[in-house]
């Protein structure tokens, strides 16, 4: 059996600097982008690294803010993704919703699509496929709700449409937002209400304590351990996820080079592991008829002390950066800056 290493991104614009004014262009550039001074570390680096590793990556895209912002960003979204030989599959952010200038169920809002009916949620999950469908996109068989905020009505409508696959069943979320009811502890794939459910991997940090297997949230460590227990479990697939902004610092002003060397890490294992492929949804198979159990890797306080110690460096060090980038502006800015930013310069 060999297990099929999924790794998805979740591609989507930020409803959060809508808010703050960011036109079309300025939230593309930040959120798909992935722009910063330093550079673009979006979605086309995330496939030019994936690429290198000879690996197809997923990405779940939210055509919702073409209600905002028109279906132009999302065409430029969904092209190079296509062309590129990567995978488009449903993402949603409802949210989008209040500040639609047209939205398709009325008056209804909510965060996530599991606040909304099943007849409502029918017709934005298709309303999503048609906007990416229309951007050039093969046409979708997978979904994830954005906040993994999906519940079982979601998996009814999913197999009223057609689509083969859901992903929103993360642990980590199950009663904060994620409400399908499917047992945490098993990370197989199964049928559920008429869809093959594709569960976020992970592994336990803590005695009862699920950490999903996402870049920013794991170590190589518990990476390469996660993906491990799997494959030996014999595994259908293996899940791990991201998003176009992911390897961004949390201010989005600087790469994050702890993810980005995670990111590098986790695609080195799948490339290096014989008991490990590849790819997306469109070519998995689905559950055998009785599929097994596979269960979670237990936690081991070491490895979670050392991603915690890790994580600390990392905020460190971007700390430091910042207050070092402080004193050059402060030092290029006014003579008196100048002055006291050598002081600072020389004392540090
Ligand atoms: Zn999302």
């Amino acid at each position: 059996m060999v297990t099929r290493a999924i790794i998805s991104f979740d591609t989507e614009l930020s409803a959060g600097l809508y808010q703050r004014g960011f036109d079309a262009r300025a939230n593309f550039e930040s959120s798909i982008l992935g722009r910063c001074r330093d550079g673009d570390f979006g979605i086309g680096f995330q496939m030019d690294m994936l690429e290198r590793h000879g690996l197809t990556g997923v990405f779940f895209v939210d055509p919702m803010p073409a209600l905002v912002y028109g279906p132009a960003v999302i065409d430029a979204i969904v092209r190079p993704i296509v062309d590129r030989g990567h995978e488009v599959q449903v993402h949603i952010h409802t949210e989008w919703l209040a500040f639609a200038r047209f939205n398709p169920v009325g008056r209804l809002t909510g965060r996530n699509i599991g606040d909304f009916p099943l007849a409502a949620q029918k017709k934005l999950i298709s309303l999503a496929r048609d906007i990416l469908v229309g951007a050039g996109a093969p046409r979708p068989t997978a979904f994830r709700a954005g906040n993994f905020g999906a519940n079982d009505d979601t998996l009814h409508a999913l197999a009223a449409l057609g689509f083969r696959f859901d992903s929103s069943f993360n642990g980590a979320y199950q009663g904060h937002g994620c409400d399908i009811s499917l047992d945490p502890g098993n990370l197989g794939m199964r049928t559920h209400h008429g869809v093959c459910e594709v569960p976020v991997s992970g592994l336990m940090d803590r005695a009862s304590r699920f950490r999903p297997a996402q870049l920013c949230a794991m170590s190589e460590e518990e990476m390469r351990d996660a993906l491990d227990h799997s494959a030996t479990a014999g595994a259908i697939q293996f899940s791990a996820f991201s998003h176009s902004f992911e390897l961004l610092s949390r201010d989005r002003a600087v790469p994050n080079r702890l993810a980005i060397a995670r990111m590098e890490a986790l695609c080195r294992t799948v490339a290096d592991d014989a008991r490990v492929t590849s790819g997306g949804f469109a070519t998995l198979p689905g559950p055998p008829p009785r599929p097994g159990r596979i269960t979670i890797a237990a936690p081991k306080p070491l490895r979670t002390l050392r991603r915690s110690v890790e994580q600390a460096v990392g905020h460190v060090a971007h700390e430091v950066r910042y207050v070092r980038d402080l004193i050059y502006v402060t030092v290029h800015s006014s003579r008196w800056g100048k002055a006291i930013g050598g002081v600072l310069l020389v004392l540090a």
